[in-house]
């Protein structure tokens, strides 16, 4: 059965569609059979995979309303693993939402038949804790949250852990905090290394000891539509997006054996 992963934060640019992307196509590479789900209307991930979200067919709209179940929405990507792309048409999508019953649970249902065909299931969160965020939430076994080690990140983390405290208790009583991914970072700034210990501090071994340099050539190869794998797999942001799925793997490990 597949782990279904929400990729969230509330704030936007702290590089949750950077992580998303990259690490499902680093994921591939371990290999695990990945799929990506884009619920963000701003269609980043759908870009970022090499996929015209102005082209889609089927996305998470379609399967959201359930016109449309997630087989007949997912595409395959050149970078290994599968898409399930969104666009513009989720902020309608939303809306129509708004007066349905079980509105929160329409992206659980719909995964739900695909989570054998999958290990791992990433979902790129919208910045925003809205009613697609919501379904994201209500879906996931676990969170990852990017961060950037800025000052007021710390506030910004504890108000998501609050809203996260509060879900388990409707939405869903599993989900967990799978861990914290500090982005961008820049080792020469004395305020990121005070509140990346800080973080270290409060989380523990929630943190991933993989750290996400900022890096020109994450910032670039989302324009070509390729991840950080196909476009410089051998540059300081590739290595530590390889570097972070390991990670992920390893704990997966672990956790299997100690339930054996
Ligand atoms: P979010 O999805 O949280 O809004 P993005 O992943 O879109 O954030 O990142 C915001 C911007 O920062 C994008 O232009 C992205 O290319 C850039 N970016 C993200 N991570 C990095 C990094 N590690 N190094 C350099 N640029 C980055
Ligand atoms: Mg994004």
């Amino acid at each position: 059965m597949g782990r279904i992963i929400a990729i969230a934060n509330q704030k936007g640019g702290v590089g949750k569609t950077t992580t998303a992307v990259n690490l499902a196509a680093a994921l591939a590479v371990t290999p695990r059979r990945v799929l990506l789900v884009d619920l963000d209307p701003q269609g980043n991930a759908t870009m970022a995979s090499g996929v015209d979200k102005r082209e889609l067919a089927n996305s998470t709209c379609e399967v959201l309303l359930g016109e449309c179940d997630a087989a007949g929405a997912i595409v395959k990507t050149p970078e290994g693993y599968d898409l399930l792309p969104g666009n513009i048409d989720l902020t309608a999508a939303e809306i129509r939402l708004m007066d349905e019953s079980a509105r929160e649970q329409r992206l659980k249902t719909a995964l739900g038949p695909q989570r054998g065909n999958y290990d791992y299931i990433l979902i790129d969160c919208p910045p925003s804790l809205s009613l697609l965020t919501l379904n994201a939430l209500a879906a996931a076994d676990g969170v990852i949250v990017p961060m950037q080690c800025e000052y007021f990140a710390l506030e910004g983390l504890s108000s998501l852990v609050d809203t996260i405290n509060a879900l388990k208790g409707k939405l869903n009583p599993a989900l967990e905090i799978e861990g914290i991914v500090r982005t961008m970072y820049d080792v020469r700034n004395n305020l990121a290394n005070a509140v990346s210990a800080e973080l270290t501090k409060h989380f523990g071994d929630k943190v991933f000891r993989s750290i996400i340099p900022r890096n020109v050539r994450l910032a670039e190869a989302p324009s070509h539509g390729q991840s950080i794998v196909g476009y410089d797999r051998a540059s300081r942001g590739g290595i530590a997006y390889l570097g972070l799925a390991g990670e992920i793997v390893r704990r997966e490990k672990k956790l299997s054996k100690e339930l054996a």
